[in-house]
């Protein structure tokens, strides 16, 4: 029991370890057979739609066909016109994390156009903009569903891309595509007064900074340090500050030291230089670490006071080794922290709404994306590369 519950957490986390790896990967391929025999029963009307995305992990990404459930009675048809390009995209197509299914279509920070509704759709109407992020269904009866926290569902929840399909017994294909059929209840409206593009990176790099620092109580008089300006340290940054916190940021890189406050942060520290480091020893409440490599935590643990939290959002494949004496003395915790569940994502694109803030992106076409992720390897984007979907309109 305490094995499946594992197994299942993994599932959820898109990271299965060696451990399961095998048995995992026949698990997700049973379900695809067991739902394609349901669908292929109760003829899911279809449509071909283009999708860019990989069919190996070694492949570059390439245009091809995917198919698409037609609208049933609840769904929401979306055209997409912007998709932000999450380091999560990246592992997943390159199998960093196992048990990718190819082809793989990756994107889960959507924002586009509603152009066709289901006869019950209550929330949406054609014409409206909507936004998806990384769920497209749950099992909506769990006590963690009922919560509102679905990206923890136990009877598991779909992600919006790399899940099982209910529907049609294939892969969930993302957001680097045409459109997408999503249930009503897990597509988010959008503030009225920031502009689309910009904010395609909160439905992903947004609310996984938000939901953890919120849940550790980030606010005044509270110290954070955030680890990694990539595409999620840099909305960690914004979101930490609005909150009302201190915030230092953690980076590698010279070239991001006048950026980083520009984006907000009170102080910064190049976290290659011992001395700078030392300043920071002992000090902070909440780390929140968004690195996407292998790197020393102990150097990060070893910041927090008694009682302080580091919280890992940042997913590298291996993993990361921890000293015992790096918590012991000061009782520190470390912990994990999964995008959000629905209502949490609608909170924080209201609260960002609010406060007025967006990512810091660089847009690019769909047939730059294999560039693009060369980039996201070297640390060489800022913020957030985003994808202007009608690219994927052009012949090349
Ligand atoms: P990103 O834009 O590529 O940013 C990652 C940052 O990590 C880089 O900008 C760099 O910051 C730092 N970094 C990269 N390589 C490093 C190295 N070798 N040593 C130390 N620092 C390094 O990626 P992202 O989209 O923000 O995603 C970050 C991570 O979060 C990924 O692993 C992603 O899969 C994961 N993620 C998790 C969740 C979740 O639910 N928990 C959701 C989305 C993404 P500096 O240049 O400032 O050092
Ligand atoms: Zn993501
Ligand atoms: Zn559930």
């Amino acid at each position: 029991m305490q094995l499946q519950r594992q197994k299942e957490s993994n599932e959820i986390a898109g990271y299965s370890p060696s451990l399961f790896l095998v048995d995992y990967n026949i698990q997700k391929k049973r379900k695809m057979e067991a739902v394609k025999t349901k669908s292929d029963a109760t003829r899911v009307a279809t449509k071909n739609i283009k999708a860019f995305g990989s069919t190996a992990a070694t492949a570059d990404l390439n245009q091809f066909t995917i198919q698409r459930r037609k609208p049933t009675a609840h769904d929401v048809e979306i055209e997409i016109l912007y998709c932000g390009v999450c380091h999560s995209d990246l592992h997943t197509a390159r199998n960093e994390w196992h048990g990718t299914i190819y082809p793989c279509v990756p994107g889960h920070e959507i924002v586009g156009r509603i152009v066709s509704v289901g006869s019950d759709v209550k929330k949406f109407k054609v014409g409206d903009t909507g936004a998806v992020g990384c769920l497209v269904d749950s099992c909506r009866e769990c006590q963690y569903c009922t919560d509102g926290l679905e990206q923890y569902c136990e009877g598991g929840q779909v992600q919006t891309y790399n899940s099982v399909d209910p529907y049609l017994g294939t892969a969930t294909y993302g957001g680097y595509s045409e459109s997408i059929v999503v249930h009503e209840d897990f597509v988010l409206r959008m503030p009225e007064n920031l502009e689309l593009a910009a904010v395609a990176p909160l439905l992903c790099a947004g609310i996984t900074t938000y939901s953890p620092l919120k849940h550790w109580k980030v606010g005044p008089g509270r110290k954070v340090g955030v680890v990694g300006l990539g595409g999620l340290g840099h909305m960690g940054v914004k979101i930490a500050k609005a909150m009302g916190a201190e915030v230092i940021v953690f980076t590698t890189s010279a070239s991001k030291l006048e950026d980083a406050k520009r984006l907000g942060a009170d102080d910064v520290v190049l976290s290659k230089d011992q001395d700078q480091m030392a300043r920071y020893a002992g000090k902070l409440h909440f780390v929140l670490d968004a690195v996407s490599a292998q790197h020393d935590i102990n150097a990060y643990l070893n910041l927090l006071r008694v009682d302080g939290s580091l919280t890992l959002v940042g997913a590298p494949e291996h993993p990361l080794p921890v000293a015992p004496f790096s918590l012991i003395p000061m009782r520190r915790s470390l912990a994990g922290s999964m995008i959000g569940g629905i209502p949490e994502t609608q909170e924080m694109l209201d609260f960002c709404g609010k406060h007025n803030i967006v990512s810091d992106i660089e847009m690019i076409t769909i047939q730059e994306i294999n560039d693009a992720y060369d980039r996201l390897l070297k640390g060489d984007v800022k913020y957030r590369f985003v994808i202007d979907m009608a690219s994927l309109k052009n012949k090349h």
